[in-house]
């Protein structure tokens, strides 16, 4: 990584949205009610030509906390919480399954958690039926699984393929045993690479592999041997992710020492190695921290500008209407955002009283619809035009976004961004500062400067 770039990494090195969403979740309230909810469905689900539906379930249930962890999950062994869950998950397909237009079919569904294979291959099989009884499947809908090799059995993935899981994403995170030790996830390299033979044995047709580089002990030859591993696998896609040590925000990441975390700089040269391998190896480096291979989906809907940005990251499904179900899941369509109750005591109550168990949402202004549009072209195309905005919008865009263009000039004189007077495109060098790029669009941080300590370094 050359001395620029770790100055620039020093310059602008802040706090910052994922942009998974805009707005982001921290902005949703508390006053948006189930009623409401539904009644939002109903409004959408009502409307001719309405867009492809994506369905996301949380199992948020693990065996034993990885101390990186920044999901929503609960540590347990004891299997029997999982049936008193499940039950409350079969009913909330039954509240949402009869609201949806039977002309809408699902073209993306995806089990994530925590560690949906913490439920045994009958309750896979149990959940995964009723939900293919209760929604009507597009003939090639990507159907995607969280696996966690450890305590994961061939059956498990026997009963995922039985129910129509054609895709799995494993995580890995590092392959160095040190590092695992320091984040409390042994997992061997022999139970990952027996997971990956069982699921190519299987049929699954595409697997992902998740890594993370931040984490304590890693360096950069350390970071290389994992990337050497990777490659002679060969996964279909690979996420690489930035660790986001944000231990005020998530408790267990106080038992990581915070002395063992590498460096900003060997942070950065992890992230300049692994683009260069991953892209030597025939990857294609996608948006922020995606790479795929040059025939996935993934690359041909980065080439077609048609990728999207949801809640598990970057997706090929663009404008299709997600409902999550489950603990703390969130659900984006039309103009809505929900999210469901994120303790299990607050999704059973509403949940057994006939309810959808919405805990905050938010209805999208015109404004924040601009935005989302500009900052999704900005991490998903890596570049915009102007006049397909104004068109869009019925805008001029250098009136409507003055003030962003303003905030853009340092990083476009540092050679992160290119502005011509119909186009925004981003630099290789400002692909590692995609998010310091979109935070200038956005209208809450401006308005709120406060809100960045609830989010993750950008680089
Ligand atoms: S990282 Fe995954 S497996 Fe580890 S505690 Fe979090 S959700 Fe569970």
């Amino acid at each position: 990584m050359d001395s620029r770039i770790i100055k620039l990494i020093q310059k602008y090195e802040t706090s910052g949205p994922r942009y998974t969403s805009y707005p982001p979740a921290p902005v949703f309230k508390p006053e948006f009610t189930s009623t409401q909810y539904q009644s939002e469905i109903l409004q959408v689900e009502k409307q001719p030509d309405g867009n492809n539906v994506s369905l996301y379930f949380h199992i948020p249930f693990c065996d034993s906390l990885c101390y990186f962890c920044g999901c929503t999950t609960m540590i347990t062994r004891n299997r029997e919480h999982l049936d008193e869950y499940l039950v409350h998950l079969k009913k909330e397909i039954n509240l949402l399954a009869p609201l949806l237009n039977e002309e809408r079919n699902i073209v993306q569904l995806h089990w994530g958690g925590g560690t949906p294979t913490f439920l045994s291959p009958a309750q896979i099989r149990n959940l995964g039926t009723h939900i293919m009884g209760a929604f009507q499947y597009e003939v090639d809908a990507e159907i995607s699984v969280e696996v966690d090799p450890r305590e994961l059995t061939f059956n498990h993935l026997h009963a995922l393929r039985d129910v129509g899981f054609n895709r799995i994403s494993l995580g890995v995170q590092d392959f160095n045993p040190k590092v695992q030790r320091a984040v409390n996830r042994n997992q061997s390299e022999f139970i990952t690479r027996q997971a990956i033979a069982w699921s190519r044995e299987l049929g699954f047709s595409s697997l992902n592999v998740d890594l993370i580089y931040g984490l304590p002990l890693q360096t950069i030859e350390s970071f290389s041997e994992t990337l050497d591993k990777l490659i002679e696998i060969s996964p279909e896609r690979v996420a690489v992710y930035n660790f986001a040590y944000v231990p005020w925000l998530k408790k267990q990441q106080k038992l990581i020492h915070a002395e063992d975390l590498p460096s900003p700089e060997t942070k950065l040269g992890i992230l300049a190695l692994t683009i260069d391998k991953l892209t030597d190896a025939g990857y294609v480096y996608i948006g922020m921290d995606h790479f795929a291979k040059p025939d996935d989906e993934l690359t041909i809907a980065q080439k077609s500008k048609t990728l999207s940005r949801n809640f598990q990251g970057y997706s090929t499904r663009a404008g299709s209407d997600l409902y999550g179900l489950g603990m703390s899941s969130i659900s984006h369509f039309g103009t809505t955002y929900a999210q469901n109750a994120k303790t299990l005591d607050a999704y059973y109550q509403a949940i057994g009283d006939g309810e959808f168990a919405t805990h905050v949402g938010y209805k999208m202004t015109k404004d924040d619809v601009i935005r989302k549009h500009v900052i999704m072209k900005l991490m998903c195309d890596l570049s915009l035009q102007k006049h397909e905005v104004d068109s869009r919008f019925g805008i001029t865009f250098d009136d409507y976004f003055a003030s962003s263009l303003l905030k853009l000039d340092s990083l476009i004189e540092n050679g992160l961004l290119i502005a011509t007077p119909d186009a925004l495109i981003i630099t290789n060098d400002g692909r590692l500062f995609l998010r310091n790029i979109a935070m200038c669009f956005d209208a809450y941080l401006s308005e709120k400067p406060k809100t960045q300590s609830l989010y993750s370094k950008t680089v």
